[in-house]
């Protein structure tokens, strides 16, 4: 994906996918980028295609819409974002700080524990980290996740505590995954996502991803980008 140059159709796409979901917390239709881009619907399908192969976006499984462009997601997927009455999706626990640093803005973040149930609600900005001890748990290495992304983030989770993540491991069978801090991951998400709102954005390299890990503390197999 790093150095192929995306078309001048995929990034007005892009650039208003992303446009759309700052200002309004949802996905444009593929028929509204066509008219407000002046785009014949094959070409903005076109575009939206380019930018689904090259992991600049994800599309639904028909392929008729904008499932995800991360940070932000088009659905539900058990995060909830908040700034006054504005409303946004996480995608998961790390893309809600990618929210965070995409708006550069002090937003709410709230999510349910998987474990307990219980109602998780901390806050942070693009200087301000969350002060909350609560724990990510990310459910496969690295080299997975594209496999399926929208899985991945879906199981991207906040838990209480450490305690409680192993008790939902017992009572799930789920994999060990990977478990750290929330201030581990705005660290990351920081970099990683504070440029996708830029309408000249480039796809970071294989290699700049994997030092915005190693910055963070986040090494060995696991971490390994592929
Ligand atoms: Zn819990
Ligand atoms: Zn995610």
């Amino acid at each position: 994906m790093a150095g192929v140059a995306m078309t001048p159709e995929a990034r007005m796409v892009r650039a208003e996918v992303y446009g759309t979901f700052a200002r309004e917390g949802r996905a444009p239709s593929p028929a509204e980028l066509a008219a407000g881009l002046g785009l014949a619907p094959s070409a903005a399908q076109a575009a939206l295609r380019e930018l689904h192969d090259m992991h600049a976006l994800v599309l639904t499984r028909a392929g008729d819409g904008v499932r995800m462009a991360h940070p932000f997601s088009a659905w539900p997927m058990g995060f909830v974002l908040r700034a006054g009455d504005r409303f946004w999706w996480g995608g998961c626990a790390w893309d809600s700080f990618g929210i965070v640093a995409a708006l550069k803005e002090r937003l709410e973040i709230l999510t349910v524990c998987p474990s307990c149930g219980a109602e998780l609600r901390y806050a942070a900005s693009d200087t301000e980290a969350p002060e909350a001890s609560y724990v990510v748990r990310l459910p496969r290495p690295a080299a997975e996740w594209w496999e399926d992304v929208v899985a991945t983030c879906t199981n991207i989770r906040t838990f209480c505590s450490p305690e409680h993540v192993e008790a939902w491991r017992d009572k799930t069978g789920a994999a060990p995954g990977y478990v750290t801090g929330l201030h581990t991951l705005w660290r990351l998400a920081l970099p990683w996502y504070g440029d996708r709102l830029d309408p000249n954005w480039e796809p970071h390299s294989r290699a700049q991803n994997q030092r915005l890990l190693e910055d963070v503390g986040l090494t060995g197999p696991f971490w390994a980008l592929p």
